[in-house]
């Protein structure tokens, strides 16, 4: 996608929902696009599908322009949150359906319905209705329906958004399951962060109708590029300081309390910034060792079950969280803070 841009409406009622996205998505990947409601991951997808023409900017195919081909000149097919399946037809006849439309012989048709129907293991349900199915059955439906024409690209809006919480992360270990056997390649869309750290080979992080940044979940996760970009995901601590030292791969950040620390940068980087840490990484160790960078009280502990969140307040006005299976510690206790410079990162806004 080369500086795709869609707006909605004309004049005063002018709404830019898509403002330059450009993304090269590879061949054969789990591609997600991820961000909170309203961000334009919809968009994104209609206008690959071809439901949406864009207003600018080129969408791209194997070389070729497909941005302004109707759906159907398209090799793309798309799976609806709403699944959209034909309630008085059997699973079988759901998945036939398009391959009919497009006038494939009928040995043809016969053999990739058995296919799709073992690729989602739904053969034994091939002649029941689809009203009469459970929301996690229609979902395999769905799915073997639109990966039955054989598409290049298969986009995912929200698919699993209608499912329990148990079957929504079954579903995801199938869905992950049948695209690596499929070698096709889906565009999955999700606001749930959790969702695409665990399913995407890259992720591209969507804001205000622009991806952020895009990389493997890891990627991601450990070094976000911008502040939006690190909260979104996972829970994380903000540190407000001023550059005193630019290295070539690290900083030199003093803290409003004299304190300075290092942390990780990858472009050069001057005046005041945000450094981020995960709860996981902050080390917690005894207040009076000495090379511990920060130190502070504890606050407060709150237990989430495979672990606790440590709170503790170092005089920079919010509270650091470090997070740790079983700390030795307890409230009002003095603790040192462990922030290693790798794991510690200068954020761009
Ligand atoms: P959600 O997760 O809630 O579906 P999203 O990230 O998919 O959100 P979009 O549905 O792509 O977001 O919408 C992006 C923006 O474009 C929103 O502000 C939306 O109101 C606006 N928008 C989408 N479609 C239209 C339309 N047909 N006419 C006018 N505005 C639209």
């Amino acid at each position: 996608m080369v500086n795709v841009t869609k707006a909605f409406g004309t004049g005063e009622r002018r709404f830019l929902a898509l403002g330059g996205v450009n993304a090269t998505i590879r061949k054969g990947e789990f591609f997600t696009l991820l961000g909170p409601s309203g961000c334009g991951k919809t968009t994104l997808l209609r206008l690959i599908a071809g439901f949406e023409l864009p207003t600018s900017g080129e969408i791209l195919l194997d070389g070729q322009e497909i941005g302004h081909l109707p759906p159907y000149r398209r090799p793309v097919n798309t799976v609806f949150q709403n699944y959209a399946l034909f309630p008085h037809m059997t699973v079988a006849e759901n998945i036939s359906f398009g391959l009919e439309m497009l006038n494939k012989p009928k040995a043809e048709i016969a053999s990739t319905v058995e296919r799709m129907l073992a690729l989602v293991k739904m053969s034994e349900l091939a002649g029941r209705r689809t009203d009469q199915l459970s929301g996690g059955q229609q979902q395999r439906v769905a799915l073997a329906r639109a990966l039955a024409p054989q598409p290049k690209v298969l986009l995912l809006d929200e698919p699993l958004s209608a499912l329990d919480l148990k079957l929504r992360k079954e579903m995801q270990v199938e869905l992950k399951r049948i695209q690596h056997e499929t070698g096709i390649t889906f565009i999955f869309v999700t606001h749930d962060q959790e969702e695409a750290l665990t399913m995407s080979d890259r992720i591209a992080v969507m804001a205000k109708g622009n991806i952020l940044q895009i990389g493997s979940p890891s990627e991601i996760y450990n070094a976000p590029a911008a502040r939006f970009v690190a909260d979104f995901i996972g829970d994380i601590n903000f540190i407000e300081g001023q550059v005193v030292v630019a290295g070539e791969k690290t900083a030199q950040i003093r803290l409003p309390g004299g304190q300075v620390l290092t942390a990780r940068a990858s472009r050069p980087v001057e005046g005041p910034v945000t450094l981020a840490i995960r709860p996981e990484k902050v080390g917690l160790r005894h207040a009076d060792d000495d090379d511990v960078p920060l130190s502070g009280t504890v606050t407060n502990l709150v237990y989430f079950g495979s672990g606790t969140n440590v709170h503790v307040d170092v005089g920079l006005g919010a509270d650091i969280v470090a997070r740790a299976t079983a700390p030795k510690v307890a409230l009002g206790d003095r603790v040192g803070l462990d922030l290693h410079v790798t794991d510690l990162s200068v954020l761009a806004e």
